[in-house]
């Protein structure tokens, strides 16, 4: 089939062709140390300054396991519901990669640590289980780094250069049962299942998670039968797609190509495709090894591991409370309906709400601040709301003194500017600027008495008991007095003086 077919709209084709995705990550694990060695595990050294022989491969090195490795892998596999293994080892997977120095990569294959286990995600009120086929351990390969040409890609390239710092850094993968039965729906359950896994592994601890550093990359496998044909068609496999909107848009694009094939009588070949962000498409790499091309045999430098009961009950009792149960937990203690959790959830806020309100503020205030305010300040600066220079307890502050009645909301507002532009804490922006609200009477009755001398046709009117006009010389005052005067004590002051 050529790449150039016109591909099908997504909704045409998945009237007519029933997605099954399945989904491979590959998570960074937080370790300070490598998987088989003592080099630090961190990202950023100088190139090839956190290399030793062992993840170099040298001749006669050995592997070492790394003992936190394996906890983090575990508490993965328990997080997801999985059977951790009694006795399992480690293999070897064998191919040529410049950025892989032995030649082979030491993985798990048929006896991983941890199978069959499950992540339940939310997608558009209705809840998906996914199931997981298995959490297995490996390491990470080097980098490789395309000189010379535009696109730092390796075509156009002069030359490359090769960086081992992350070759041996440990990897966890997890890799879904496929899922079928989505439907329409299949790209935004595939996103929302890496979020839920993203956020997942964040609370355990196990990973910085950071997918544009490379921290969790997934591949992306799809196929496309007929509806109702009760058979699977060949596969994609759309590799290390970096962000969750990649992941929804990959597989949107992958869906459309794949229909167009279809639709032509053609067949899809099963392949490796990458993803391009410029494009939205995805474009074919290399034609799809089988497992047995790998020739995996049971790694023989390192000893089988077994993992004790005991242990893993350890690290079973250590688990924190997991992200959907706290979720479940906060929505109620907050009063939120699903709509409002999830405006919450996709703005990024969840913990920041949840720390404003252990500063004290109202689940209210708090939301309304970093949704409404916060969000849009941090919308034009271009970065994330966790990133704008104000702490929940700043936040929870001008909340309170909203509160207490010593700033209106416009107040608050240019207290929060000053916050942000780094005129201090929310006490020190009101001092500076003197934005406290005035309720101050002598000097408001001087405002009221000015604005009533102004507008003598008003006045008459609500002398001649239309109160209701009385708003409008409230409004003078507001805008004489820049916002700051206390508006029931303006309106209170104005009726008592024409009364
Ligand atoms: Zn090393
Ligand atoms: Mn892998």
């Amino acid at each position: 089939m050529t790449e150039t077919m016109a591909a099908v709209a997504f909704n045409d084709a998945v009237s007519r062709y029933e997605p099954v995705f399945g989904l491979e990550t590959h998570v960074e694990l937080g370790t300070i140390t490598k998987m088989f060695c003592g080099c630090p595990a961190a990202f950023g050294a100088e190139p090839n300054a956190a290399v030793c022989p062992v993840c170099l491969g040298l001749p006669g090195s050995l592997p070492v396991v790394n003992r936190r490795a394996v906890e983090y892998t575990i508490r993965i596999g328990l997080a997801l519901n999985c059977t951790i293994a009694t006795w399992c080892r480690f293999a070897r997977k064998n191919y040529f990669y410049p950025d892989m120095p032995k030649d082979y990569q030491i993985s798990q294959y048929d006896e991983p640590l941890c199978t069959d286990g499950y992540l339940d995600v939310a997608v558009a009120g209705t809840v998906v289980r996914v199931g997981i086929e298995r959490v297995h351990m490996e390491e990470d390969t080097g980098k490789s780094h395309h000189m010379g040409g535009a696109t730092g890609r390796i075509h156009g390239a002069d030359y490359s250069l090769v960086d081992y710092n992350r070759a041996g850094i440990p990897l966890v993968e997890v890799v879904t049962k496929p899922v079928p039965g989505t439907g329409a729906l299949a790209p935004e359950v595939a996103r929302a299942y890496v979020t839920e896994l993203r956020e997942l592994l964040r609370a355990l601890g196990v990973s910085d998670v950071r997918m544009e550093e490379g921290s969790l990359r997934c591949d992306v496998n799809l196929s496309l039968s007929p509806a109702g044909s009760g058979q699977w068609g060949k596969r994609t496999e759309t590799k290390n797609v970096n962000s969750l909107r990649s992941v929804e848009r990959a597989m949107r694009s992958e869906i459309e190509r794949q229909a167009a094939i279809l639709d032509a009588g053609g067949t899809v070949v099963q392949e490796t495709r990458h993803f391009h962000e410029e494009t939205g498409q995805t474009t074919p790499g290399r034609s799809k090894e089988e497992a047995q091309d790998y020739r995996y045999f049971p790694e023989p430098d390192l000893v089988p591991l077994a993992p004790e009961a005991a242990w893993v009950d350890g690290i079973r009792a250590s688990l924190p409370e997991l992200p959907a149960a706290r979720r479940a937990r906060l929505q109620a203690e907050w009063g939120l309906s699903d709509l409002d959790m999830a405006a919450v959830r996709n703005a990024g806020a969840l913990d920041l709400v949840a720390a404003t309100v252990a500063a004290g503020a109202s689940p209210a205030n708090a939301r309304k601040w970093w949704l409404g305010e916060l969000s849009r300040h941090a919308n034009e600066s271009g970065t994330e709301l966790t990133h704008l220079p104000v702490t929940p307890d700043q936040v929870a502050r001008v909340a309170e003194l909203v509160s207490s009645g010593q700033l209106n909301d416009k107040l608050a507002r240019a207290v929060l500017d000053g916050v942000l532009a780094g005129e201090g804490s929310p006490d020190e922006v009101v001092a500076a600027r003197g934005l406290a609200v005035v309720s101050d009477e002598g000097a408001l009755g001087v405002a009221v008495d000015e604005a009533i001398a102004a507008n003598p046709d008003l006045a008459a009117k609500v002398r001649d008991g239309k109160v209701n006009v009385a708003a409008a010389l409230v409004g003078v005052v507001m805008r004489a007095t820049r916002g700051q005067a206390d508006a029931a004590k303006v309106r209170e002051l104005i009726l008592a003086k024409l009364s």
